[in-house]
């Protein structure tokens, strides 16, 4: 199976997990959500983890090893409508971010269109200086 496809399956899983366990966006939560341009705020759901663990699957573990992708250090990670934050670091500035992610899901048009593009400019540019990872710091509120 090639790493996207792989990719997307995991991700898929796991945007499910977080409707399943988690919780729908509040109402201040869906004004930040519409600031930072997501077009269906009320799909959004929140899970908050103790940690947001690497994929097991040995092929897409290795690249997240390779590319520094989801450290100890990671405090969100957007799957879709589905957002991991680490319990404790769910801040505005943290869910704009998060949330401007799901915006470029949205526009992507599927899990796999998005996860192609994000995975390869991830490979070409490095995690910080990606440009979905640009546009998400571009698009933090901080309040
Ligand atoms: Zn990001």
């Amino acid at each position: 199976m090639h790493s996207i496809t792989k990719a997307a399956n995991w991700a898929e899983q796991n945007q499910t997990f977080i409707y399943q366990f988690g919780r729908a966006l509040t109402v201040e939560e869906k004004a930040i959500a519409c600031l930072v341009k997501v077009a269906a705020p009320e799909q959004v759901h929140i899970y908050e983890v103790p940690v947001i663990k690497r994929p097991d699957e040995p092929e897409l573990a290795a690249l997240c090893e390779e590319y520094g992708f989801l450290t100890e250090d990671t405090i969100g990670l957007t799957l879709g409508y589905g957002i991991y934050i680490k319990q404790g670091y769910l801040t505005t500035r943290l869910l704009s971010h998060e949330l401007r992610h799901v915006h470029q899901y949205e526009q992507a048009g599927s899990a796999e269109a998005f996860l192609t593009r994000y995975i390869g400019e991830i490979m070409q540019f490095g995690y910080l200086n990606s440009p979905y990872e640009m546009d998400a710091r571009a698009h933090e509120v901080i309040s």
